[in-house]
């Protein structure tokens, strides 16, 4: 019978705020080990502090997913802090939404760089590893925005799609190494600070109105890890009970 190690070395993109925060926080307690990575580590820095304080076990650095020797370098650093690599949660994103016509070029491309190349990175530096130990759990954040396409959403809807076909490839690939799609509706966090586009801004707080808490989606990463090593579970969506998004 496949056995489920409890106690996993578990990597986090994007853990200063949001969903990948609460993650940390939701994972550690349970008594995994984790690893944080983020820009900010004045943030990182505090919720080390306060997962360690109530008993978990942390490490972080500072990591930005869109420099391939970055990332591989906060693979290598859990390795050495911890001896082994278990899950990588590839969370770090940016949703700076817009019409295509605003021609918000620089925007479009941070998203692709971020969502799609800063995911393809997090899973180049751990894949190697997970294939020669013959396991591992990759788990990629898309979005509701990854099945459905909403005005103003097309490059972010873009890179979530990828998300998704990028994740199906590698769980066809490799039969030793479990993947997760996490695709959260709309969720209370930071992600839409980065709408620079005034009228985007306004309609997006209407669609937000219903968000969750991010420990919807924690629970359901959670959910994943804790299964037995020979279920996988494949995709997760998450979405307010009270509308589409
Ligand atoms: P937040 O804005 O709160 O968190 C985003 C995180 O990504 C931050 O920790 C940020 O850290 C990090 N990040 C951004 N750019 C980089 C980078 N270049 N390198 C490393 N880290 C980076 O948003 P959420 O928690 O909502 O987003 C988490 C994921 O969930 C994203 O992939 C998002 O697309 C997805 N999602 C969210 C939904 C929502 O409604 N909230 C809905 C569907 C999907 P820092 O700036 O410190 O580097």
């Amino acid at each position: 019978m496949a056995q489920n190690d409890t106690k996993k070395v578990i990597l986090i993109t994007g853990a200063s705020s949001g969903i990948g925060e609460v993650t940390a926080r939701h994972l550690a307690l349970r008594g995994h080990r984790t690893v944080l990575g983020a820009r900010r580590t004045d943030r990182l820095e505090k919720l080390a502090a306060d997962i360690r304080a109530k008993g978990g076990s942390t490490e972080y650095r500072a990591l930005d997913v869109t420099n391939l020797k970055d990332t591989n370098a906060f693979a290598d650093f859990a390795q050495e802090k911890y001896g082994r690599v278990d899950v990588i949660i590839n969370n770090a994103g940016v949703m700076p939404l817009s019409p295509l016509h605003e021609l918000k070029i620089d925007e479009w491309n941070r998203m692709i760089d971020v969502n799609i190349r800063g995911v393809l990175h997090g899973i180049a530096a751990v894949l190697p590893r997970m294939r020669e130990q013959k396991s591992g759990h990759i788990i990629n954040l898309s979005s509701i925005g990854g099945h459905q396409v909403w005005p103003t959403c097309a490059v972010y809807s873009g890179t979530k799609f990828a998300v998704i076909a990028i994740s199906e490839g590698l769980r066809l690939e490799n039969t030793d190494v479990r993947v997760t799609v996490i695709t959260p509706g709309v969720v209370e966090s930071e992600l839409a600070d980065t709408i620079s586009d005034a009228s985007t801004r306004e309609a997006m707080k209407e669609f937000r109105k219903v968000a969750l808490s991010p420990d919807a989606i924690a629970s359901g990463i959670a959910y994943a890890i804790d299964q037995p090593s020979d279920v996988d579970v494949n995709e997760i969506i998450v979405r307010p009970t009270a509308g589409a998004q």
